[in-house]
């Protein structure tokens, strides 16, 4: 077993990638639909079981990473400016990532000539049933800004933990590393056993992490065999342009982060996040990837615990590139397929909503498609007519998610070596580093 360990573990879960995708497309296309969509349900528990592996970290993680990075710090004031120049660095990228994806629907023209009318009755009320489970009434816009900043304090910070709320544990996380900081010699024991609880928490990520590989063959098999390549007939070109406008936006605005502001090389920030960008790519969930990116981001990059332990959760959560270049999409989209005319106030609404619906959820699958409806409404589409267009992208949603979480990812680990790197908490020999774990 022993030469399994030894090759890469972002070598190995790219292997259980690729591996997934082959069985489940030679399920799929070598025994026939129906006989793959019931071995899918034998592939599935197996992902599920991963996805429940990683998720049972991440409350700890965040809680006990982030105690142990304030106390490291020293001075919580320097949380302002660290937590300052993330956001402002996470709103920047996301309006670009919504740019790129208004100027490729607009030059691929997802949605002109789709024909709206195959859309059957039972697809419309499935989806209005989904859509009325899992979205609110839509507020004002102060409303929705009181109602974040109001769900950002817990009332009950163990009930918050229960429910997975990321923002109100790392509001709660650092009020109690100040607590610590703030009771001096009392506050030491427990600053020691926060520290060596991050640790213990830090190795049972990376023990977990190697499971990785499996979790991520079962994955992508059980998508495959049950979904197959249809999304390829039905919406290629819609995919097609998300893909496009994702690549574009890792390459040409990571790019410029990394390589023109922070002056490092790119090739090592990509092959340090592989194995998140995979855990993102099968799991489609940035929050349930967090222990992940936090590994690759303090393993394989060098960025310090203060800075990965607050930026990351925070990214997960408060930055979302890919869904909001998709939000731009979906409104080009449905305005190509509705011959509803944009102006370029539509385009600038679009680009400001996207940015701030996506700040407000979280990183979890299919969001980004239930946040649709509020961009939509932006640009005037119908509440009936925007049921037929979120019913046509909704059985194909998983494989643009895909992608959607991994930009989302990487995204977030850009900012964080960038705010690393401004704070002086990047470990440059371990960026540079030629063999990440
Ligand atoms: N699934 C994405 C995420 O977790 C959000 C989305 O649906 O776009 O980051």
């Amino acid at each position: 077993m022993g030469w399994w360990f030894k090759i890469d573990l972002w070598k190995r879960v790219m292997l259980g990638l690729s591996l997934g995708l082959l069985v489940g497309a030679g399920l799929r296309y070598g025994i026939g639909t129906e006989t793959a969509v019931t071995a899918s349900g034998y592939f599935k528990p197996f992902g599920d079981a991963f996805i429940n592996l990683i998720k049972m970290l991440v409350v700890p993680l965040i809680f006990t990473t982030l105690i142990s990075g304030v106390l490291a710090m020293g001075d919580p004031s320097r949380l302002g400016s660290l937590g300052g120049r993330a956001i402002a660095i996470y709103m920047i990228t996301t309006l670009i990532a919504v740019s790129i994806g208004l100027i490729i629907g607009t030059i691929l023209q997802p949605g002109a000539g789709f024909d709206v009318s195959g859309v059957t009755l039972a697809d419309i009320e499935s989806t209005r049933a989904t859509l009325e489970a899992n979205v609110a009434e839509p507020v004002g816009v102060f409303e929705q800004l009181t109602r974040t900043i109001l769900a950002i304090i817990p009332t009950n910070p163990v009930a918050a933990m229960a429910e997975g709320d990321v923002l109100a544990i790392i509001f709660f996380a650092i009020l109690f590393a100040v607590g610590i900081m703030l009771a001096g010699e009392a506050g030491k024991p427990i600053a020691v056993a926060m520290n060596s609880a991050a640790d213990a928490v830090m190795r049972l990520t990376l023990l977990i992490m190697e499971t990785a590989p499996f979790g991520v063959f079962a994955l992508m098999a059980w998508i495959m065999s049950s979904q197959g390549l249809s999304i390829l007939s039905n919406l290629l070109l819609m995919t097609a342009a998300l893909y496009l406008a994702c690549g574009l936006h890792i390459l040409l605005t990571y790019g410029m982060l990394i390589k023109i502001v922070n002056r490092l090389p790119m090739f090592p920030f990509l092959r340090g996040i592989v194995d998140a960008q995979m855990v993102a790519f099968s799991t489609a969930s940035s929050n349930a990837t967090l222990p992940m990116t936090i590994s690759c981001a303090t393993k394989n990059l060098g960025i310090g615990k203060p800075v990965a332990s607050s930026v990351l959760p925070l990214g997960a959560t408060i930055n979302m590139d890919g869904t909001a270049l998709y939000q731009g999409l979906i409104a080009l989209f449905a305005a190509q397929a509705l011959g509803i005319e944009l102006g370029a106030s539509d385009y600038v609404l679009v680009a400001m909503m996207a940015t701030l619906v996506s700040i407000g959820s979280a990183g979890i699958p299919s969001v980004g498609l239930f946040l649709a409806t509020t961009t939509l409404g932006v640009i005037g589409v119908q509440p009936d007519n925007m049921i037929i267009i979120l019913a046509v992208l909704f059985p194909f949603d998983r494989v643009l998610d895909m992608m959607r979480t991994l930009t989302n990812v990487s995204g977030d680990v850009a900012v964080a070596t960038t705010v690393a790197n401004y704070e002086g908490e990047l470990d440059e020999d371990i960026y540079r580093a030629p063999d990440p774990i």
